[in-house]
């Protein structure tokens, strides 16, 4: 057997991965923690916290197993804090033979390793990471000749696939999809529960990351840590949600409210981005829990959830897979303003913004549709510049890794990619954040107005956005209506106008 570096990265935390079968003393599993994956953007300071933790764990799980392991901590001296420097060094060092190396989620990773591989000519061998349901390419080959990419029959095929929630060909329960009933307000506070916490003390980690210069943003408690950072702390989180939240999950999934940043959501995809869970284990265990309790958990619950993790998930790995590396280029709208300072700090009028943002540097999380329909919905609307937008979303959330996260911000939220991800902008007025929230009632602008003192901004700017990008969205049969409600409008002057004056001053909103 030639000696063996294996190497892990950061978020390749899979403990069932076929590679820790069997043990060999010419086997060295090499983990790093590097600037070049702090600093290639700021970084919520939990972010880092919390990759470093779960590769520290998962380090020292593999050697409780029984395996060689070599963990490179930030502030080793040697650490040469770039992955290829670091590399070469060890094959001299170690005299090793044979890298081998799991797929990289990310594009400039898996090209930054395949050039690596070529151009020092060491033998070498790359494999599959066993995480996702499909391969890098399934997707591409899934809808090769099709005219669009639609996420319902690549979420069905999946369905089938896997046999979730089936009975033969057919959905187990006559339907596939509950999404017209997962759209409801959170009008009790009374249903919601105390978060699972695993609390830890991470100020040591702190006063490394922050003796190292790394530049962070956002906040975090160094004595009570709470993000799930080990596969046992991953199923209990798994356990808890099973139990507490799924009963409602499908319900309030779109709900937003100023009280819980979480509300039934499940917190799982940190765990699921690192591959401490895969997400065939969890579908597979929401199902047997609803199946085991049918009498409080109504299969609309369940089947929310599993759309966004075999459907939304999968989907968007194979989008990223199918379009890089022109996907992070597209900017079809031609958006070019600069993000807002209050992006950064949380200080805006605008009470939903304040909202999102505010719980998002201090929590590094919000659910899906603050993502969406708050912050993104914002940034559609005023055409900021999608980099900017990417930037932002890529440093400042937990679960943030660029295959997942540009899909959603540049493709989904931004209309970036001009229709591959959504067949329409995802844009609204403060009459849907209205409905879904407790944001508007606390608001200093009005919710009702359009024009005039206090208008809010998010009514003003959605219809300038559908008259400035009239050239590009008025033939989508998806939005001629909106088109046509616009076209009929009083006072539609007075609107622009109004716009314009916003987007002079976005900061002072
Ligand atoms: C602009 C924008 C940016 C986003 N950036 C990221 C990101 O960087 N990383 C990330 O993991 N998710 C991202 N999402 C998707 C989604 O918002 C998060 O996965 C979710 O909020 C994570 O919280 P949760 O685990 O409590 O999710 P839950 O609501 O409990 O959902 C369960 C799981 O489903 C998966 N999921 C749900 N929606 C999506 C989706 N649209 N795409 C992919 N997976 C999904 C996640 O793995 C999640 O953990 C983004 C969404 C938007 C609109
Ligand atoms: S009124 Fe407008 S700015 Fe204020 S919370 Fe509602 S949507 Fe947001």
């Amino acid at each position: 057997m030639p000696k063996t570096l294996r190497l892990i990265l950061g978020d390749q935390l899979n403990s069932n991965h076929s590679w820790f079968k069997d043990k060999n003393d010419d086997t060295l599993y090499l983990m790093m923690e590097i600037r070049q994956e702090t600093d290639y953007v700021r970084h919520h300071i939990q972010k880092i916290v919390a990759f470093f933790l779960a590769m520290r764990n998962f380090a020292e799980f593999l050697k409780q197993e029984g395996h060689k392991v070599l963990y490179i901590t930030l502030d080793d001296l040697a650490n040469q804090q770039d992955l290829v420097k670091n590399l070469k060094r060890i094959i001299i060092e170690e005299n090793i033979e044979l890298f081998e190396y799991q797929f990289p989620d990310e594009y400039r990773l898996d090209k930054q390793l395949s050039d690596f591989c070529i151009e020092s000519g060491i033998q070498s061998w790359a494999y599959d990471t066993e995480h996702f349901l499909t391969k890098r390419e399934y997707l591409a080959n899934f809808f090769n000749g099709k005219k669009s990419y639609l996420m319902e029959s690549f979420y069905r095929e999946m369905r089938k696939k896997f046999n979730i929630l089936m009975d033969g060909e057919a959905p187990l329960t006559g339907r596939w999809n509950y999404d017209q009933e997962n759209r409801n307000k959170l009008k009790d506070p009374l249903l919601l529960l105390p978060a699972p916490t695993y609390a830890k003390d991470v100020s040591q980690l702190i006063h490394m990351i922050q003796s190292e210069g790394i530049k962070t943003i956002g906040k975090i408690e160094p004595t009570h840590f709470e993000w799930p950072v080990s596969r046992e702390e991953s199923l209990k989180l798994l356990e808890h949600f099973c139990q507490y939240l799924l009963p409602h999950f499908g319900k309030y999934q779109d709900a937003m409210y100023t009280g819980d940043p979480f509300l039934f959501h499940s917190r799982m995809s940190f765990s699921l981005n690192t591959k401490m869970i895969s997400p065939l284990e969890i579908v597979q265990k929401v199902e047997k829990y609803w199946l085991e309790h049918q009498d409080r958990i109504n299969i609309a619950q369940v089947e929310g959830f599993i759309r966004q993790v075999i459907g939304w998930r999968e989907y968007m790995r194979g989008i990223y897979w199918a379009k890089m590396p022109e996907y992070a280029q597209l900017n079809y709208l031609t958006h070019k303003r600069k993000l807002p300072d209050f992006f950064w700090t949380g200080r805006t009028k605008m009470n939903c913004m304040k909202h999102a943002i505010g719980q998002s540097l201090e929590k590094a999380y919000a659910h899906h549709i603050q993502r969406l329909m708050v912050t993104g919905n914002f940034a559609l609307l005023a055409g900021i510049d999608p980099d900017q937008v990417d930037q932002w979303y890529l440093g400042v959330y937990i679960d943030a890794i660029e295959w997942v996260e540009i899909t959603n911000t540049r493709g989904m939220s931004q209309f970036a990619d001009g229709g591959i991800v959504g067949t329409k902008p995802y844009v609204c007025s403060a009459n849907y954040i209205d409905k879904m929230s407790d944001y508007c009632s606390s608001c200093q602008y009005d919710k009702q107005k359009k024009v005039g003192d206090n208008a809010c901004p998010f009514n003003t700017l959605y219809w300038h956005f559908y008259h400035r990008n009239q050239d590009k969205l008025a033939k989508n049969p998806r939005i001629g209506m909106m088109y046509r409600t616009w076209e009929k409008m009083n006072g539609r002057k007075e609107i622009l106008d109004q716009a314009e004056v916003y987007l002079a001053n976005l900061e002072d909103l």
